[in-house]
Order: structure tokens, then C-alpha cells, then sequence
């Protein structure tokens, strides 16, 4: 599957970069996994966040960038408003006692 890839890349690198990571490249199983995830057609390495609506490099990472993202305060916030299908930033379960709409 990717034996001429690998011959380039290899031939390419020996000289000096031995000790370059491997990118991690986005992978479409990830939307499966995570519906807000999504491809970045400006990079192949990167994620992109439907919710956020934010870029982050998955290439470093790879699907542990993903949960970290997740886990952040305002993906969680924005997943949050978006299944409870509130626009206006209201959020019971972080806020309580604080919506009183
Ligand atoms: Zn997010």
C-alpha cells in the first residue's frame, strides 16, 4: 500500500533527520469515535473541532490530542449547550442554580 511513499521518505531522510517524529495523520475513524471531530483540509495532520469550531494539531498526539481536547473546560461547555440544544450559553449542570430561564 505505500511502497513507493516509504522508499521516498526513507531514501529522503537517511541523510540527516533520524530522530523525527512521525506525524500522526488524521484518521476518518476518529468522527466515529467523536462525532465533533472532523477533518482540517488545510492539513492532514490536523483535527478539527465541529463544536469549537477550532484546529488542533492531532500529528503529535494523535487520538490522545483528541480526548485532550475533549476534556477541555470549553469543548465540555460546548458539547454540553449543543446536546442540550441551548444557544444561549445556559448550562444547568455546570451553572446550577444559576439558569433560571
Ligand atoms: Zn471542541
Amino acid at each position: 500500500m505505500r511502497s513507493s511513499d516509504s522508499d521516498i521518505a526513507a531514501t529522503a531522510k537517511k541523510t540527516k533527520i533520524s530522530k523525527l517524529k512521525v506525524m500522526q495523520k488524521y484518521k476518518p475513524e476518529w468522527e466515529k469515535q467523536y462525532g465533533w471531530v472532523t477533518s482540517d483540509s488545510q492539513n492532514k495532520t490536523n483535527a478539527r473541532c465541529t463544536i469549537c469550531a477550532v484546529n488542533f494539531t492531532s500529528g503529535s498526539g494523535g487520538i490522545g490530542q483528541i480526548k485532550q481536547h475533549q476534556e477541555t473546560p470549553k469543548h465540555r461547555f460546548k458539547a454540553e449547550a449543543k446536546k442540550n440544544g441551548r444557544s444561549d450559553g445556559c448550562i444547568r449542570s455546570l451553572f446550577r442554580g444559576k439558569c433560571n430561564k
